[in-house]
């Protein structure tokens, strides 16, 4: 009998295309899960490693590298010992789940402070390229392979596949983001940047009791997005120009004193140069979207001291930030427009054309079906 096989989307560096490859359909090993892939989409950050702003080399990442981490699917084939998801509910096959996918050590000085996002060791998988086993490293293509030692849910019945594509990465990051800033009833919050990131953020921000909540963008269908997500104040970059003005336009609307959290969620560095002003005296500034290393902007450290503004960077997120960002959804579905996060979906044959499109701005946000 021939070997079965999936389609992974594997990547060879910037400039190349994009190839869909073959490769077996691995068993899994004890204590692992295979994930049939059934949506995934296209995050702000495939589209950093695809114009090459990531240094693969560098980061100790092989290429071709199997494209994609946002995504959702059901269980194709449980290894030996794995009978449950990470809540303890029973798992079996065709479950449908959502994963994280990194895969945190449990033993290195990050986890044993219960930082498991911060673990260095949490995309060990990336080490080697997709053309070693288990090939499936990520969401562009057929199956995941989850790594022992995952972090898995099972899906609600009631949730399609297109509201819960999103939440394994961009909603569990800002769920992650707002709880390291401990963003509290009444909290002033400024978000940066509504595209999906941005989205998210104030529906979580809102489920945990925020005051005002005031989006910053430059793109007329993304704040409109923002206003049915029930934002309250919106700055628009193409009325206000100047990042000054934004910054004072933050203070008036904060009663003069400036936001008591902002996060940047755009991912580019003079956007957090801008962000570090609005935050008011003894707040937070929480630094997401900035993955790129290299680009900098001019600080001024005084102004953190002065301020006492706390700095959080936050890459990843913690398990528990899957599971919380899990349970808010399916609390929340009918209260915020989840579904028009995505605005496009395509068949995954054309992630060459849908990368440069979103790249260009064509296209916000979108989905590859495998
Ligand atoms: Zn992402
Ligand atoms: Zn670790």
């Amino acid at each position: 009998m021939a070997t079965r096989t999936g389609r992974a989307a594997a990547f060879y560096g910037a400039g190349q295309p994009i190839e869909i490859k073959e490769y077996p359909i691995p068993d899994p090993e004890p204590g692992a899960a295979l994930v049939k892939i059934s949506l995934a989409n296209l995050c702000g950050s495939d589209l950093h490693s695809w114009r090459g702003d990531i240094d693969y080399a560098k980061r100790g990442r092989a290429l071709p590298r199997h494209l994609g981490h946002e995504g959702t699917g059901s269980i194709a084939a449980l290894g030996e010992g794995v009978t449950t998801d990470s809540n303890g509910e029973s798992l079996a096959v065709g479950d449908r789940v959502v994963f994280a996918y990194f895969f945190p050590c449990g033993r290195c000085r990050a986890c044993l402070k219960g930082k498991d996002w911060a673990c260095p060791r949490r995309a060990h998988h990336l080490v080697q390229s997709c053309d070693h086993a288990p090939y499936f490293k990520g969401t562009f293509g057929d199956y995941f392979y989850l790594y022992p030692n995952h972090t898995v849910f099972k899906a609600p019945d009631d949730l399609p596949d297109e509201l819960l594509v999103g939440v394994n990465c961009a909603m569990a990051q800002v769920t992650s983001g707002l709880d390291l800033a401990g963003v509290g009833v009444g909290d002033n919050v400024v978000i940066q940047g509504a595209g999906g990131l941005g989205l998210y953020a104030i529906a979580v921000a809102r489920e945990r009791g925020a005051g005002k909540i005031i989006v910053v963008d430059g793109v007329a269908e993304r704040l409109e997005v923002a206003s049915m997500f029930g934002a309250d104040e919106f700055i628009d970059l193409r009325e206000l120009p100047e990042p000054e003005k934004r910054i004072t336009r933050v203070k008036e609307l904060t009663g003069g004193w400036g936001a008591d959290v902002v996060l940047e969620l755009a991912g580019f560095p003079q956007v957090t140069r801008e962000g570090v002003q609005m935050v008011g005296s003894g707040g937070s500034y929480v630094e997401i979207g900035n993955i790129s290393p290299g680009l900098t902007y001019d600080a001024d450290p005084a102004l953190w001291v002065t301020q006492n503004i706390t700095i959080f960077g936050n890459n990843v997120y913690g398990r528990r930030h899957l599971r919380d960002a899990l349970d808010i959804l399916r609390r929340t579905r009918d209260k915020y427009p989840f579904h028009r996060i995505v605005s496009d979906s395509f068949p995954l044959d054309q992630i060459n054309e849908v990368m440069e499109a979103q790249d260009k701005g064509h296209i916000t946000r979108s989905s590859l079906v495998p």
